[in-house]
């Protein structure tokens, strides 16, 4: 199984051990022993859900200070979309022109980027061969769910890169025409609403290496950048995306892009698996397009974003409508498609990490002693046993990551039976009798 980097990690020290987290993890990839929640890196999908619900702040997003743009001689922002949606009374241009003043030589808004992926999913969906519905790669956090939970739907995953490295793709190809620089020079930094942005810079999906150097979260760079845009004059030339590229940060804009008659936009975790639950049931055979995001809202509502998703939300829509950025001609998107890699290198593979055992006949013979073991446990689904549910404890058991006594209920029964074995052994001592004072 290939290794690959998570953003996503636990600060033990704050952890109380609580168990709130364990349950809300969309790949029940969370454990908590010892009275300490442990993330089980094959499983986790980096969706910061787990962020989210944690009351102590466990549970944090590793990404780059904004000092490790000082690390190449060229630095280039790539804002998120969802970055616009931050800042009161501030226009698009004034935002761009503020990551300007931070030190950036360059911006290439992310929601361009997201013009010409909308352009390549069109010719894409012409395909009459395509698998149908045809599932958005946007979110990386669905791709890796899908990858984890269901591998079947693979073949539906639009194989087209994600804006942010189109972005980035574009960005220093035309900066070092530009200013006659190596690309090595040049330095990509995404301001990213998300973890999962994070771990698909470091472990990307489709493709051998990113183009992006690197990911500063929406929360570390708010504080300067809201600094910086209270006090400049805003260059007017910088906001080149079109409305549609803008909308991308809310759930539903992709879609709107593409025009496309019957598609399906859903936010939220929880949400986004019911309806892959109904396409892998083969349910919705006559959707076209299904995108789904992570978090609520979409990008707005992303895990490292300082302000509420439903006000930033707004604000998008509001910004969008202005925006003052022209569709793409038929010249620029055939141009762009021979000038940069736009589409994924290398397959999408499914991540097994549910299987019990490589071997066929131990696989089922795991399988039938959990179901056994599942049988003799409450199936309350209570978390204390520090597994997400009473049939995770059951696979615990098995795999040898747990105990059976780590049940309460269990423990509570073996106690008893314990004490009623004491009692009866205490009868068969001459003249010793052991009262059991519940009677
Ligand atoms: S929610 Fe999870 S990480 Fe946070 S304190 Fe509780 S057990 Fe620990
Ligand atoms: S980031 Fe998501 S998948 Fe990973 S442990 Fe947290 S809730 Fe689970």
């Amino acid at each position: 199984m290939d290794k690959y980097y998570h953003s996503v990690t636990l600060d033990k020290d704050k952890c109380m051990g609580c168990t709130n987290c364990i349950k809300r993890c969309p790949t029940e990839a969370i454990r908590v022993r010892d009275g300490k929640a442990r993330i089980m890196a094959e499983r986790c999908i980096d969706c910061g859900e787990c962020i989210r619900v944690c009351p102590y702040h466990a549970k944090v997003a590793v990404t780059d200070p904004l000092t490790s743009i000082e690390k190449f001689p060229y630095k280039i922002a790539l804002p998120a979309p969802a970055l616009y949606g931050q800042f009161k009374n501030a226009s698009i241009n004034a935002i761009l022109t503020g990551l300007k003043k931070l030190g950036f030589d360059d911006v290439f808004e992310v929601a361009r980027g997201a013009d010409y992926v909308t352009e390549f999913i069109k010719e894409a969906m012409r395909d009459p061969e395509r698998k149908k519905p045809v599932i958005s790669s946007a979110c990386p956090a669905i791709v890796r769910l899908i990858q984890v939970r269901f591998p079947e739907l693979i073949d539906n995953i639009i194989n087209i890169e994600s804006p942010m490295e189109i972005a980035a793709r574009l960005a220093k190809k035309e900066f070092c025409q530009k200013n006659g620089v190596k690309e090595e020079e040049v330095g990509a930094f995404f301001i990213t609403p998300c973890a999962a942005k994070m771990t698909s810079i470091r472990s990307p999906i489709g493709i051998e290496r990113s183009c992006v150097d690197g990911a500063i979260s929406i929360l570390e760079i708010y504080g300067p950048l809201y600094n910086e845009i209270v006090r400049l004059e805003e260059d007017d030339s910088l906001q080149t995306a079109s409305p549609y590229g803008v909308l991308w940060a809310n759930s539903g804009g992709e879609s709107s892009a593409l025009g496309l008659d019957n598609h399906l936009a859903v936010d939220g975790i929880q949400n986004v698996i019911r309806v892959l639950e109904e396409i892998e049931d083969d349910k919705l055979t006559d959707l076209e397009f299904f995108e789904g995001l992570a978090c609520p809202g979409g990008c707005v509502g992303g895990p490292l974003v300082f302000e509420n998703g439903f006000v930033a939300k707004n604000r998008i829509r509001r910004l969008s409508e202005k925006a003052e950025g022209r569709h793409l001609s038929r010249e620029e998107i055939v141009g762009t498609k021979k000038k940069i890699q736009w589409s994924f290198e290398k397959e999408i593979l499914p991540k097994p990490v549910m299987k019990l055992d490589d071997d066929i006949t131990l696989a089922m013979k795991k399988m039938e002693a959990i179901e056994r073991i599942y049988d003799g446990l409450p199936g309350l689904d209570c978390g204390s046993c520090g597994s997400p549910s009473c049939r995770t404890h059951a696979e615990d058991i098995v795999l040898g990551y747990a105990s059976e006594m780590d049940c309460v209920f269990k423990l509570r029964e073996k106690v008893k039976e314990l004490a009623q074995q004491m009692i009866e052994l205490s009868e068969k001592i001459p003249g010793g009798k052991v009262t059991n004072k519940s009677e």
